[in-house]
């Protein structure tokens, strides 16, 4: 994507800075589906300036919402317009958050009031919560000794000089409340009020980092430029993994934060298994844990962070995608950590794409904003190449660990064997491991125990209801799942079809039918799964720590484990199959298959012992995979962008989806014609459609979808205002607009 491709018809709106006061008129957005913002009176006595937030009537209720620019409508008589509630005194949005929500929904089509439902979801946050009592050691009144149970005396001995909630104390002193409470009667505790949303510690600036390498402080240094200069410039940091990129962005950090005692700065991760240890290690560098953001923070602790950053305390947040939208005051660097991982798409709600959005809101509000990949996407090095953003390079691990050593298992020679799926050398490379007491980590990208269960007697295959996807046995649970809908349901004993009792066979591996086969080969190995099926963070935490630590010899895990973790006693990988996410339609399978099985193999070898890995595959000689066992990684990306230019795909050309769906098919059918009986002559622009989605129903509702394929220089968002706004949409179809899409299914 290639900001200063802004359309004309696009400009920065002018925020008026002087308040509005009482009785004049604003625009308020409220964070609905609204593409527009609607105008209102102020009340008696209140100023309002653009980005205020507000309370105020809207249908039968009263909504919080934001103050808006732009004009209001002076020809509609003001006995006609209903009056805000309420001016609250939550701080305000800054004019590059405002000009953000407008550049994103303008970009992605969808609407603005969406667009800062992201930003206001964290409602509780605008109004400051009601303070918590806390407890701290008190004096006991003389003469009236309080008489010692061993109760009392856990909670005075967990208690002490910092408050603590009543709740806190009693759970640390394995007590009830009320033992807490009675302390606090008789004086030995004393109450004390807390705040419960307490501010993140200020980042100490003073502390040092690492001592670069030569390589990190070039590297460093052009980083550093960029952020006295107060310019925007977007730079990726492409180095292998365990270069030291972390290192270097954090260099940045610091010097965003030194130079402007109120900048913010966001550091964007794609998976929330990672943020634990990663705050630690931001926290070890700059004193203080940094604020939080993803989905799995308890809401007490979203909104403590969101209130934060509102009020410009939270200087350093560390986030998943949508830390995009907390309502910044003055944000002055974005770091976009494994910048190609495709984690950063949201595909639910508003479609946008993280990083993309990133460049965008540096490039708008003119700050510099940060890559770091060891496998970057096309589409950012084709930017590098075209001298849009520019590149540092870390030429090798630090601390000269090597990198592991890869080759090919050809599964057609070398077997895996009947109803097995680890390969004789696979086998081999796992017991050398055990014999020296290393590990080994097993990958394979499918959950579950099987992903598609089949009657032998019919041969028909277990699909979730009104859905045509697959239900992937989980033998743990002894359930199917449908890891598209969520649709679970028992194990059935008879096939649905035609009743043959036992004759559901599973087929294929999943995690949990790899595990079956180590359990059965290496007795006295300590085995451990992992996938996005360990439920809650806290047990893939442990997993990961126990991993770690030396405690497991074979970890057996989808891609959770790709990501970021450095277990340094782990000195082979085994991807059990390579081949998996090669084939399908999708435009990025080759470049995500590289980038997803060089981080995976990249997690071998990562201190003083030397790496392996071994690819299962029955496709030696396909592209992606030669060039991992080469280390191409530039020649293979050389012959992905020869075929994309070819095709017109992106980078080199723009793309867009329009998704139709409904329950009605027939409503459905109509409502596609429609579209492409509307479809407006461009040239440089062309529709592909309608053409039944991949994955034809889903949760009930069949869908259809177009493809829009454009040249990099057209104005796909104009295109598609013009021709979608030709069709008038019945109330049973839904249409979604996805600008860039990654998924196709
Ligand atoms: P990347 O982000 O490229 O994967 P990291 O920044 O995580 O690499 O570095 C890999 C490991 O090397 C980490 O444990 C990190 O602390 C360490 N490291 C990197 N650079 C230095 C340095 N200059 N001095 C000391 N340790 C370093």
């Amino acid at each position: 994507m290639t900001v200063s491709k802004t359309p004309e018809d696009f400009s920065r709106l002018p925020l008026g800075d002087a308040p509005a006061g009482a009785g004049e008129r604003v625009k308020v957005l409220f964070p609905l589906p609204l593409f527009k913002a609607y105008d209102y009176l102020l009340p008696p006595g209140a100023t309002a300036r653009v980005g205020a937030f507000v309370k105020a009537p809207f249908g039968p209720r009263e909504v919080f919402g934001v103050v808006w620019h732009g004009l209001p409508d002076e020809a509609v008589p003001a006995a006609k317009l209903k009056t805000i509630a309420e001016v609250l005194s939550a701080p305000p949005l800054s004019a590059d958050l405002i000009d953000f929500i407008d550049w994103t929904a303008h970009y992605t089509m969808f609407p603005a009031g969406s667009v800062l439902r992201m930003v206001m979801r964290s409602g509780d946050g605008l109004a400051a919560p009601a303070r918590q009592t806390g407890y701290v050691l008190g004096a006991p009144p003389e003469g009236a000794p309080i008489r010692m149970t061993p109760q009392r005396q856990a909670v005075l001995d967990a208690a002490g000089a910092e408050p603590k909630s009543a709740s806190a104390l009693a759970a640390e002193a394995g007590v009830s409340d009320a033992v807490v409470r009675g302390l606090a009667k008789l004086g030995a505790l004393a109450r004390v009020e807390i705040d419960p949303d307490p501010p993140f510690a200020e980042p100490d600036l003073t502390r040092p980092g690492h001592d670069l390498s030569e390589d990190q402080q070039f590297a460093a240094e052009q980083l550093r430029r960029h952020i006295e200069n107060g310019q925007h410039a977007t730079t990726l940091i492409d180095g292998v993994t365990g270069s030291g990129k972390t290192e270097v962005y954090l260099e940045a950090v610091a010097a965003a934060l030194a130079r402007d005692a109120l900048a913010q700065v966001v550091i964007l991760i794609p998976e929330i298994a990672l943020t634990l240890p990663f705050l630690k290690r931001v926290a070890k560098r700059f004193g203080g844990e940094p604020a939080p953001w993803h989905s799995e923070l308890t809401s007490a602790a979203r909104r403590r962070t969101w209130r934060r950053v509102a009020d410009g305390s939270a200087r350093l947040v560390v986030g998943a995608r949508s830390a995009l939208f907390l309502p910044f005051q003055k944000l002055k660097l974005i770091i976009v950590d494994e910048e190609h991982d495709g984690a950063y798409k949201q595909g639910d709600g508003v479609i946008y794409h993280a990083r993309d959005l990133a460049v965008a809101r540096g490039a708008r509000a003119h700050f510099p904003v940060v890559l770091a990949s060891a496998t970057p996407s096309l589409e950012t090095v084709v930017n590098v190449d075209e001298g849009r953003y520019e590149a540092v390079g870390l030429a090798a691990r630090h601390a000269g660990a090597a990198m592991p050593d890869i080759a090919l298992v050809d599964m057609r020679s070398t077997p895996a064997g009947p109803g097995r799926w680890l390969s004789p050398p696979l086998v081999e490379a796992v017991n050398v491991r055990l014999s020296v007491d290393e590990q080994s980590l097993l990958f394979l990208n499918r959950r579950g125990y099987a992903p598609l269960t089949l009657c032998r007697r019919c041969g028909h295959k277990m699909t979730a209801p009104n859905s045509d996807t697959m239900l992937v046995e989980h033998r743990f649970e002894n359930r199917l799942v449908c890891h598209h809908t969520g649709f679970s349901m028992p194990k059935p004993k008879a096939c649905p079809a035609c009743n043959a009792v036992d004759g559901l066979a599973p087929c294929g591996p999943g995690v949990e039918r790899v595990a079956e086969e180590a359990r059965a080969r290496w007795p006295q190995a300590t085995i451990a799964i992992l996938s996005s099926d360990t439920a809650g963070a806290r047990a893939m935490r442990e997993i990961l720590d126990a991993m770690y630590d030396g405690a497991i010899d074979i970890l057996i895990a989808t891609q959770v484990v790709a990501k970021g973790h450095h277990f340094p006693n782990l000195t082979f990988v085994g991807v059990v199959d390579a081949d998996l996410g090669l084939s399908g339609g999708d435009l990025r399978a080759a470049e995500r298959t590289y980038q997803l099985l060089s981080q995976v193999t990249g997690r071998a070898g990562r201190e003083a012992k030397p790496g392996r890995a071994l690819l299962q595959t029955y496709q030696t000689k396909a592209p992606v995979l030669t060039a991992l066992v080469s280390g191409a990684r530039d020649e293979f990306l050389a012959a992905e962008a020869v075929s994309r230019r070819g095709l017109g795909f992106p980078p080199y050309g723009r793309l867009a989806a329009i998704i139709l769906r409904g329950q009605d098919e027939r409503a459905l059918q109509a409502c596609a014609q429609a579209h492409r009986a509307a479809i407006p002559a461009a040239d440089g622009i062309e529709v592909w459609g309608p053409a039944p989605a991949p994955i034809y129903r889903l949760r009930g509702e069949a869908r259809i979808r177009f493809l829009v394929k454009a040249q990099r220089n057209m104005d796909i968002q104009r295109f598609i205002k013009a021709w979608i706004g030709r069709v008038k949409m019945k109330a049973a179809i839904r249409r979604v607009v996805d600008i860039d899409p990654y998924s196709f299914l």
